[in-house]
């Protein structure tokens, strides 16, 4: 019986999701298919619950659903609870798990693709919302010693750093003005921007949330955008002399953890960068 994956999301757009999925299926032999179906919000309930049947392994949730999903399922895993969005749904004998894999997606890619081990380190987050609350989850696994998240709206950064906090865990919080930013920025070791600064097409698609001036040459910039790979936030970075890691690899590693979670098999990782790299070889 073939068996059946997918993503939903709304629009849906054009996403790398089913090509480099497909790719690790097919070179494990496993006999399934990988398809995208763009949900609007009034069909999600009965989406979820199409994917109790036998023949459906798991399906990958993107926006707006990652908050809704939730109360669809029968068990969120601890991550996810602690994230507040679920981005990958578990189908097991018709009981729906709902999981995060953004936050051990964004460590993996960060220790494999940027060569960077956050333990002890510092670090500087811009940006407060979905993307930012699972990187300061992967920050905290991943044995940061201090982060501080600074957001154009203080208040929702605040908040990440409160719902976050645990035992000697406490992040700082702070708005985006340059002063502010003086204070953390040309100390910190990692800088990662998960605002949608410099995402292609959206309204701040030329901004970075910080300039060089501020930017340690020690420093390693990740940014969270993939499209384009080269942002205005990295190009500051750059600009400053320290390294950079653009996100395609986060994308691509929240689906490896969501492919071992649904298959029960290690990823062929590298199978699933090369289908992305020849998928988006020239654009
Ligand atoms: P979100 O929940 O809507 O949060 C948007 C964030 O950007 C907020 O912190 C918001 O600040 C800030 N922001 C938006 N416009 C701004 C502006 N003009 N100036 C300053 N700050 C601004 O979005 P999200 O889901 O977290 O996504 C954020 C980015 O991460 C997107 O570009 C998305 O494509 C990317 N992402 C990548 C991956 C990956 O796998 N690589 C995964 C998820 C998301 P306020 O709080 O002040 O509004």
């Amino acid at each position: 019986m073939t068996k059946s994956m997918g993503i939903i999301g709304y629009p849906l757009g054009h996403t790398l999701s089913p090509v480099f999925q497909q790719a690790a299926l097919d070179h494990l032999g496993i006999d399934a298919t990988f398809t995208a179906w763009p949900t609007p919000p009034e069909d999600l309930e009965d989406t979820i619950a199409s994917w109790r049947d036998e023949r459906f392994l798991a399906g990958c949730v993107t926006l707006p659903h990652k908050q809704a999903v939730m109360s669809l399922v029968d068990d969120v895993d601890e991550t996810a609870r602690l994230i507040g969005a679920v981005n990958w749904v578990v189908n097991r004998n018709g009981k729906l798990t709902g999981y995060n894999t953004d936050s051990p997606g964004f460590l993996r890619a960060l220790r494999h693709k940027a060569g960077f081990d956050p333990a002890g380190k510092t670090a500087v987050l811009f940006g407060a919302g979905g993307a930012a609350r699972a990187i300061v989850h992967g920050l905290r696994t991943g044995g940061v010693s201090k982060i501080t998240i600074a957001n154009r709206t203080i208040s929702r950064a605040r908040q990440l750093a409160s719902d976050l906090s645990d035992g000697k865990f406490r992040p700082g919080a702070t708005g985006l003005d340059r002063d502010e930013l003086s204070n953390v920025v040309p100390y910190a070791d990692l800088l990662v921007n998960a605002t949608s600064m410099g995402m292609a097409g959206g309204e701040a698609d030329s901004q970075s949330p910080v300039t060089a001036e501020l930017v340690s040459a020690d420093s390693l910039a990740y940014d969270a955008v993939y499209a384009p790979p080269m942002t205005p936030f990295l190009k500051e970075v750059e600009r400053a002399g320290g390294s950079t890691a653009g996100g395609q690899s986060m994308l691509i590693y929240q689906g490896v953890e969501g492919f071992e979670l649904a298959t029960g098999s290690d990823a062929p990782v590298d199978v699933m960068f090369q289908a992305v790299a020849d998928a988006t070889r020239g654009s």
